[in-house]
């Protein structure tokens, strides 16, 4: 390390969640970052904890790579048309969330359907959220939703161009299996990623997706399962699960039975590893700042799965399904991280056992590149303990 570089230590940790399913929690009591990336994760007195620019006493609370939202509707910087609120991403990261996925920027008001128009305003949307990140937080924007009539090289040039997401299949023209299938494998061959809008119209003007599309179009994730808002019939979802293997998205802005559901049926298949979270805010139902915390004490308590594997699906299995740096507690992804403590007054002996009983916890820090973006959440119920900035 040369005197240029900038070093986080995190010491005194209680806990430290992975996002990996198959060891969701790590021995150790101390992070090292390096430049915003994780450097190393252990024992305070095995590592070098020399020379620090930070240091951040955890004071016993637990870390957690950054939740990820997988499914939201971003339209410009902090403000959503949708439900006309401003600092609704400000908001969310109060929530423990340290990187939003966009599955279209289609709450823009007066949003452009011809293709010249879309491309354009996807690559200006990846543009504006890449040079501006609301309060620090990632939103990974840019996601045209396809119309009829595109060909294959308008997907060459909006990879060129820096297009990584297309929006919610279905929320456009293209509401066919057959032409959404030609779309997606074009998206695909230029590193584009994919995904489609699950189960009956979300409000009036947008139609049904049923499982033969989802299965045809074949995206890389099946967009709220559990429906945004009405689910497709039981029997088209475990027919989802069982017969694919794409990435299965629950959202806070579903069905909360369907999300159990889908949940069930991954475990019974042994393919937990699919299953990802979000929230498809701002919507009908509105803005989530607790949206995913939500989701993960309501998968975790009535999903009957401890707390600690609850958490993988809004961190590494996101991670995971869509190749990101963030997400994953592991040396050289980026130094994203959200420290929470059982919320006070709450049931259960533990963070853990407070969650799995269905409980909120809270967040007491939120870091994003090793930069302290957020202290003492404002939205969820305090924390027990705080972590300390000590110099
Ligand atoms: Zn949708």
């Amino acid at each position: 390390m040369d005197s240029s570089q900038n070093k986080l230590v995190i010491k005194k940790i209680g806990m430290i969640l992975s996002g990996k399913l198959e060891q969701p929690i790590l021995d150790g009591d101390c992070i090292i970052c390096i430049d915003g990336k994780i450097a190393a994760i252990g024992y305070e007195k095995d590592l070098n904890t020399d020379d620090p620019d930070q240091i951040i006493d955890a004071n016993g609370v637990t870390i957690s790579p950054g939740l990820i939202d997988s499914h939201i509707h971003p339209v410009v910087g902090d403000y959503t048309p949708r439900q006309q609120q401003l600092h609704w991403i400000d908001s969310t990261l109060n929530g423990g969330v340290t990187t939003l996925i966009s599955a279209g920027e289609v709450h823009m008001p007066g949003r452009p359907k011809d293709i010249v128009g879309l491309k354009a305003m996807a690559i200006a949307a990846q543009r504006w959220y890449e040079n501006f990140r609301p309060s620090g937080v990632k939103v990974l924007a840019g996601a045209p939703v396809i119309e009829h009539g595109m060909v294959e090289e308008d997907f060459k040039e909006l990879s060129n161009a820096g297009v990584k997401l297309l929006g919610e299949i279905g929320l456009g023209s293209v509401k066919d299996g057959p032409t959404a299938k030609k779309m997606v494998q074009w998206a695909r061959k230029y590193g584009i990623q994919s995904t489609i809008h699950t189960g009956g119209p979300s409000i009036p003007g947008s139609g049904l997706i049923d499982k033969d599309i989802v299965l045809e179009a074949d995206t890389d994730v099946i967009g709220h399962i559990n429906g945004g808002h009405s689910a497709l019939p039981d029997d088209q979802i475990v027919c989802l699960c069982e017969s694919c293997q794409r990435s299965l998205e629950i959202v806070h802005n579903g069905n909360e039975r369907a999300a159990i559901l889908t949940l069930n049926t991954a475990r019974e298949l042994n393919q937990l590893d699919r299953i990802i979270l979000g929230t498809d805010g701002p919507a009908g139902s509105g803005v989530q700042p607790l949206g995913i915390l939500r989701m993960i004490a309501l998968l975790s308590s009535f999903g009957n799965v401890p707390a600690e594997v609850a958490f993988c699906f809004g961190t590494g299995n996101t991670s995971r399904n869509r190749e990101l740096d963030v997400g994953l507690m592991e040396v050289g992804y980026c130094a994203d991280f959200v420290f929470m403590d059982q919320a006070q007054h709450s049931p259960g002996n533990s963070l853990l056992e407070s969650v799995a009983q269905g409980n909120l916890p809270g967040v007491g820090m939120t870091i994003i590149d090793g930069i302290v973006r957020s202290q003492r959440s404002r939205n969820t119920p305090p924390a027990m303990r705080l972590p300390q900035i000590l110099s």
